[in-house]
């Protein structure tokens, strides 16, 4: 599985490798999706973990202990309206009917149907369909 968090590291834990220890003690890959840390400095870092649940739960439970406060980030789609034209193309990608044009000949996005499997995202020819990350 796949968890995306957010850590807050408090001043006096900045210098202290416990990232590095997710994949080594606890078979958790990550990868970084952005950071400020300077050393010395309260700082933030944005993880997606990789592994399976049980090992994911021991790592974050592991950063906490570390003195680090984690938070799960969620994802959702944000669609621009204004500059979508009704191609469709988006549609033919989404299996849960989240995008659908309607009787219309206008594109509808119903976020309760949505999964965000972030299929839409790369085929909308003009950019107007993204993710959103909330910690
Ligand atoms: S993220 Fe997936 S479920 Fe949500 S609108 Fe896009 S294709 Fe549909
Ligand atoms: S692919 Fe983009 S422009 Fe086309 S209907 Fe979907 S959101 Fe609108």
């Amino acid at each position: 599985m796949k968890r995306k968090v957010k850590l807050i590291f408090p001043t006096d834990r900045t210098q202290k490798p416990v990232v590095a220890r997710l994949s080594r003690d606890f078979n958790v890959d990550f990868s970084i999706l952005n950071a400020q840390i300077t050393n010395g400095m309260h700082g933030d870092m944005s993880l997606e973990l990789i592994g399976n649940a049980g090992d994911i739960a021991r790592s974050i439970e592991f950063l906490r202990d570390e003195g680090l406060h984690v938070s799960d980030i969620s994802r959702h789609i944000v669609w621009d309206a204004q500059k979508c034209t009704a191609c469709g193309c988006c549609t033919a990608v989404c299996s849960t009917g989240a995008l659908s044009i309607n009787e219309n000949a206008e594109l509808t996005f119903d976020s309760e149907r949505c999964v965000v499997c972030e299929q839409c995202v790369g085929v909308c020819p003009l950019n107007t369909l993204s993710v959103n990350y909330e910690a």
